[in-house]
């Protein structure tokens, strides 16, 4: 089972009651994450994984922020999933909200450096923005780029909250094909139609929405291309409910992962990239023959069975 959308730091979060969206990110969830180390980081990842291991979890899509170790915490995160042999697909959330434009330029060179250094055969990296409402649109532009330089997607929430309703409009251009937009509750019917052409991913995380009281997703019906998170939430995918809805997006899921990870090893033209063609992809190769720094992001050709995501 994959876990599309997902936060490892939070497995040692302390309890809370959650209160307005705003006030849980701003009271609990950014008081928490600015005190997360490199020490805090690895127990965390471990527990979070190893559990998530049990709970029948074959993969996670993680999404992590820890603004006093930014440098160096992807690697923390692949190392605990190297470990227990749980594939991944990590990013750092690039954002704002502490440390201003120089705070996103370090959370995007953090995910460039891991894509580029990654040599761990089942971890991928993505670009990672926090959400539009914490980043600038020069950073939304600079993801955009980078996203398209290195061939990897964009990992960011969206329209989570009323608060940001506007996140979709402003990310759109910036969007590569198998971008995953978490949550998408505030999504127009148009908006999702549009994220479906641009064949990203939208992820719904239903535990979470009721939790913080942002609301149901109405929308979601208009594209395919919807998968399973738990957000933060232990790794049991069942828990999030079994209307027959909510097992389409848990089933949904696995095409994400084959998009990530292949099924029978990558084609030529997928090993120079590894994600589908689109609207809006810049970065071509006039070669079937992969790069190095390409190459550092393939699995081995050793068969990957659909079974096993
Ligand atoms: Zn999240």
């Amino acid at each position: 089972m994959i876990n599309a959308h997902t936060h490892l730091y939070a497995r040692l979060a302390p309890p809370y009651t959650p209160g307005a969206f705003l006030d849980n990110l701003r009271k609990h969830w950014w008081v928490f994450d600015r005190q997360i180390d490199e020490q805090t980081l690895r127990e965390s990842a471990r527990l979070y994984v190893q559990e998530a291991k049990a709970l029948g979890t074959t993969m996670l899509v993680d999404h992590h922020e820890s603004p006093n170790f930014i440098e160096g915490s992807l690697d923390v995160l692949a190392d605990a999933c190297e470990e227990f042999g749980m594939r991944a697909l990590l990013c750092y959330g690039a954002t704002e909200r502490n440390g201003g434009a120089e705070e996103a330029r370090r959370g995007l060179a953090e995910c460039r450096r891991f894509i580029e250094s990654n040599t761990r055969p089942c971890v991928r990296g993505a670009v990672g923005l926090h959400a539009a409402f914490t980043v600038s649109d020069a950073t939304i532009a600079a993801a955009g780029a980078l996203a398209r330089e290195l061939g990897v997607p964009i990992h960011v929430h969206v329209a989570e909250d009323v608060c940001d309703r506007d996140g979709f409009r402003r990310l759109r251009n910036a969007l590569v094909p198998g971008s995953i937009l978490a949550h998408g509750v505030h999504l127009t019917w148009d908006e999702v139609r549009a994220a479906d052409e641009l064949r990203c991913w939208i992820v719904q995380n239903p535990r979470s929405n009721r939790a913080n009281g942002v609301g149901e997703p109405q929308n979601l019906a208009a594209s395919p291309r919807v998968a399973l998170g738990t957000d933060g939430f232990p790794s049991d995918m069942t828990a999030e409910g079994a209307s027959a809805e909510i097992v389409r997006r848990r089933i949904a899921g696995e095409q994400l992962g084959r998009e990530i990870f292949g099924t029978s090893g990558p084609s030529p033209r997928e090993a120079g990239r590894g994600w589908p063609e689109g609207p809006g992809e810049g970065r071509t190769s006039g070669s079937s023959r992969p790069s190095s720094a390409a190459s550092r992001h393939l699995l081995p050709a050793s068969g990957e069975k659909e079974g096993e995501l």
